[in-house]
């Protein structure tokens, strides 16, 4: 019924203003979203009364009456994120404000043969853990690569050993529930767009540096996914084609320098770690780069020149690079995030002189901003796609986005 697809969107609307500005009164959303004062408290009535909005504080006003303000209903609803890494699952339970109410970690090997239903497996016994209230409105998942349409599904990710697989059609299947599949980078983007820097920037980058690199492109207030959903592999850039070769098929990407593994091999070629390929300790940093990182960035916190040496080197590589981006996509702002960022610093000193100079006039000032991170980002950043939906008046989320609002209103009512 076109009558009813206007209301929801108009409802979906007002959703998305409140998340995205805060608290307002009814004539303020309705001089923002240009409806009838009659329709917005019609519609806001229907949000209260499905417990997604409530009545806050008086806002003073001069001369006429003091107006009422709405806002956001934090504990309306619930989702479950999941970060597939190569290695094991990270699964957080988040309200619609994003704070995070539990978390979990499970052994996974993409490998397997029956990797799809140990993930289901996975999933579906942490969600028999979670309590009914609030409700939860769906399973968001993040993957290292690239995914056809969130509501589809559909994984090709080359370091898990994925071609073609029907992760979101197996999930929902299994759990009925609605199931949302993206790019672990643009499901980090879409956290930003919800409760970051997309509250005040229509246009930024996400820089992710850790096991891998990558990158998101926010545009016009929307992540950019490419034709088919593999926008954003800032990883694959070549940098110098006498380089290593890549996971990817390639050779002398950016990902195969600054990755974990590339930093590693560096150190091994600077002697700034004392492990020898083919040793027990090599093969141990092999199974955990990002281990082995981090205990280089403590040799070089605490003074070893060639420790040090790694990270600059690595920072200006990213640098130069990422210039290279900001000029072709003109971002306001970038985010940096991911593992590595605890040892921003030791990056900073090669990436920001590097940065700089390779930057387009004009662009030379552009704030590169870090955020805390923990190990439970990416599966927070996973869980922000089905908390997003109930504020996509643009319906990035399709057919799945749909269910989760019906499971939004129908919870309320
Ligand atoms: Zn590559």
């Amino acid at each position: 019924m076109a009558g009813t697809d206007r209301g929801d969107l108009t409802r979906t609307a007002i959703l998305a203003l409140l998340g995205t500005v805060g608290p307002l009164s009814r004539s303020e959303i309705a001089r923002e979203l240009d409806l009838s004062p009659a329709t917005v408290t019609q519609l806001t009535k229907e949000l209260i009364g499905h417990g997604m909005l409530e009545e806050l504080d008086l806002k003073p006003s001069r001369g006429g009456r003091p107006a009422q303000r709405l806002g956001l209903v934090g504990s309306a609803g619930r989702a479950l994120g999941v970060k597939v890494t190569a290695d094991h699952l990270v699964l957080v339970d988040a309200r619609l404000d994003g704070e995070v109410l539990g978390s979990w970690e499970r052994p996974h090997d993409p490998a397997a043969p029956d990797a799809l239903e140990h993930l289901a497996d996975a999933v579906e016994s942490v969600v028999r853990e979670i309590p009914g209230v609030p409700p939860l409105l769906g399973v968001g998942v993040g993957v290292p690569g690239s995914v056809d349409d969130q509501a589809v599904g559909t994984v090709n990710a080359p370091t898990l050993g994925w071609q073609a697989m029907p992760v979101g059609e197996r999930l929902r299947r299994r759990l009925n529930l609605p199931v949302l599949v993206e790019n672990d980078v643009n499901a980090l983007a879409a956290a930003e767009r919800l409760y970051g820097r997309g509250r005040t920037h229509s246009d930024f980058l996400v820089l992710t540096i850790g096991r891998g690199v990558g990158a998101a492109i926010v545009a016009g207030g929307r992540v950019y996914r490419g034709a088919r959903g593999g926008a954003g592999e800032f990883g694959h850039l070549q940098v110098d084609p006498g380089g290593p070769p890549c996971g990817c098929g390639a050779r002398g990407c950016l990902e195969a320098f600054v990755g974990s593994a590339g930093l590693l091999a560096t150190a091994r070629a600077r002697y700034a770690l004392p492990h020898a390929p083919g040793t027990d300790a090599a093969q141990a940093e092999a199974r955990d780069p990002l281990g082995a990182v981090a205990g280089l960035g403590r040799a070089a916190a605490g003074g070893d020149a060639a420790a040090r040496e790694v990270f600059a080197e690595a920072g200006a590589i990213l640098g130069r690079a990422t210039a290279g981006l900001i000029n072709v996509v003109d971002p306001e702002v970038v985010v940096v995030l991911g593992e590595g960022t605890a040892d921003w610093p030791l990056w900073r000193t090669g990436f920001e002189p590097a940065l700089r100079a390779q930057l387009y006039p004009g662009r030379r000032d552009i704030s590169v901003e870090v955020e805390s991170w923990d190990d439970t980002s990416w599966a927070q950043g996973a869980a922000a796609l089905v908390l997003a939906t109930p504020f996509d008046s643009a319906g990035a989320a399709g057919e799945q986005g749909r269910l989760v609002r019906a499971r939004l209103i129908g919870a309320g009512s």
